[in-house]
């Protein structure tokens, strides 16, 4: 049995027996199997969109192999002695804790949030204007910060190879699209995401783990050599060894950390606006059509270094998707993006970031304690210039003349805008970099200047760092690992799981 790797350009709405047409006369084969290695979009000439599949093809009647498959990651199941807790559910958290309780370890997961059911009804009822819920948000609850995203899975982190694999894996096996495995820009939506969640916690529990909802982590008690001691919202429990996976929005849980002499230390991280435009409008930039027979919506992705100090990027760009409230804490305001699996609504969001270390943000040198706190001024900031959550919005135009005009803004955002002049809001060395940026993207992208930007986007990137062995541990402090966004090593689905996955396999080749 032989194998041959090829890469066809196809229409953007080939079927299944175009490509078989394709790999039969191309390599001349009566009967041989196929699957996708990568299916990526290319738009670069408006007058010949197409994909580029690249496929592995299988069969009797070929000589060789011309590659190997990725070494898949081996966890080895036994009888193992320790007790763990791992605080959080994102997916740094379930990932690490999945490992650990595959591995045969005692494992117990607590989440400050509820199952994912209780969350959805907690999130529909603060956009219907009904209260915010602290426990139970787009940052908190079960799955994590990502749940109610577009549920993106890319990544640039290098090295997770099988990592990702066994992510994938794991998601297709909890009811992710099957095509997750090879597009080079997959997505989930919120809509599949939900009910992966809800899946992957039946799998832990199936496989012998614990799982506390509505269970903060509060306090806890490091002493060298010991079992480690939790107080939680619930009662006292205790571990030999613990995994927080907390999220970057965890502010109370990192000072905890700190006033323990956890140690961090501050990190470049991002901050802006979000920007919105009609989804067609994107489409025509992109594709020259407003829409593509076979793609769902177009996407973008734009850097500008013409500021010369910051640069400015898109971020976390959600092709027919909605702007959504994602403040963790009553009375901030932070927006980030989501978008179900067919990404069909009318409006396209992605964040518009200035690159920033905390240092520059402050005018002096920051201690992490600092940092966190500059980030929350800010959000406030943004909350209380408005009712309610409503987000503070301007035009693009608007921003890039520094003139605001009192014109009616059409948005995604379900709790109404607010006219502000955004570049007044933002710290000036943002603002003037996230100008230059734009006025950049204006070359790059026709009809851009006609999008606004709202809200305040400041959860990227996390601003501090832990400071921890290349194993996770956390340096000074064995047996304490802390992994995934909340780290600062890690941003995004992908590298947050693989961050909490590696720290797992770890832990279990130590033990
Ligand atoms: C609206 C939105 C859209 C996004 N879209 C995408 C996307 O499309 N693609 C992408 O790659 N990334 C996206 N992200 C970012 C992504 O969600 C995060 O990078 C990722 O979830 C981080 O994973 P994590 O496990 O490290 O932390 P989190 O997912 O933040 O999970 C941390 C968990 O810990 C819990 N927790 C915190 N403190 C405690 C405590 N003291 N006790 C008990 N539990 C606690 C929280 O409730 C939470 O469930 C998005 C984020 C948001 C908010």
């Amino acid at each position: 049995m032989g194998q041959k790797t090829l890469t066809f350009k196809l229409p953007t709405d080939f079927s299944e027996d175009d490509l078989r047409l394709k790999i039969k006369r191309e390599l001349q084969l009566t009967t041989f199997n196929f699957h996708l290695n990568n299916k990526s979009l290319d738009a670069r000439n408006k007058n010949n969109i197409h994909w580029l599949v690249c496929v592995v093809v299988v069969s009797d009647e070929l000589k060789e192999i011309d590659s190997a498959e990725n070494e898949p990651l081996s966890i080895i199941t036994k009888k193992r002695k320790n007790k763990i807790i791992v605080v959080g559910n994102g997916p740094a958290g379930f990932f690490a804790a999945y490992a650990l309780q595959l591995a045969g370890f005692d494992t117990t997961m607590i989440e400050r949030g509820s199952e994912v059911e209780k969350r959805d009804l907690a999130i529909s009822r603060f956009e219907s204007g009904l209260g915010f819920d602290p426990m139970n948000n787009y940052a908190f609850g079960e799955g994590g910060a990502g749940t109610f995203s577009d549920g993106k899975l890319t990544s640039r982190s290098k090295h997770i190879s099988a990592e990702r694999q066994f992510i994938l894996e794991s998601y297709i096996k909890a009811g992710a699209p099957a095509e997750i495995a090879y597009l080079a820009h997959p997505h989930l939506g919120t809509d599949n995401l939900k009910k992966i969640v809800k899946n992957l916690r039946d799998f832990f529990i199936q496989a012998g783990g614990e799982m506390h909802f509505e269970t903060m982590l509060e306090d806890i008690d490091l002493q060298s050599g010991k079992r480690i001691n939790l107080k939680t919202s619930k009662g006292d429990l205790d571990c030999d060894a613990l995994f927080i996976a907390p999220g970057h929005s965890a502010f109370e849980t990192y000072r905890m950390l700190m006033r323990h002499g956890v140690p961090f230390r501050t990190k470049n991280f991002a901050l802006g606006s979000r920007m919105e435009h009609p989804q067609e409008l994107i489409n025509m930039a992109q594709w020259g059509k407003k829409s593509l027979p076979g793609v769902k919506a177009a996407e973008y992705r734009l850097t500008s270094e013409a500021d010369g100090n910051h640069q400015v990027y898109s971020f976390c760009m959600c092709p027919g998707g909605m702007v959504v409230p994602a403040t963790a804490y009553a009375n901030n305001n932070i927006v980030n993006g989501m978008s179900h699996y067919q990404r069909d609504g009318k409006y396209a969001n992605a964040a518009c970031v200035a690159g920033i270390s905390p240092d520059v943000l402050a005018g002096k040198p920051v201690t992490p304690y600092e940092a966190l706190a500059e980030v929350e001024r800010l959000e406030s900031l943004f909350y209380n210039i408005t009712i309610d959550y409503e987000a503070p919005a301007c035009s693009i135009a608007d921003f890039i003349s520094g003139k605001l005009r009192n014109h009616s803004l059409s948005s995604s955002y379900p709790l109404g805008l607010s006219i502000a002049p955004l570049w007044e809001l933002l710290p000036n060395q943002v603002s003037q970099s996230i100008r230059t940026g734009l006025i950049d993207f204006k070359k790059k992208m026709h009809g851009f200047e006609n999008g606004i930007l709202l809200g305040l986007e400041s959860k990227t990137s996390s601003s501090i760092q832990v400071i921890r062995e290349k194993t996770g541990e956390t340096t000074g402090f064995e047996n304490l690992y802390i992994v995934g966004e909340g780290s600062g090593y890690a941003g995004g689905i992908i590298s947050s799981a693989a961050d909490g996955l590696k720290a797992a396999l770890a832990y279990i080749k130590k033990n």
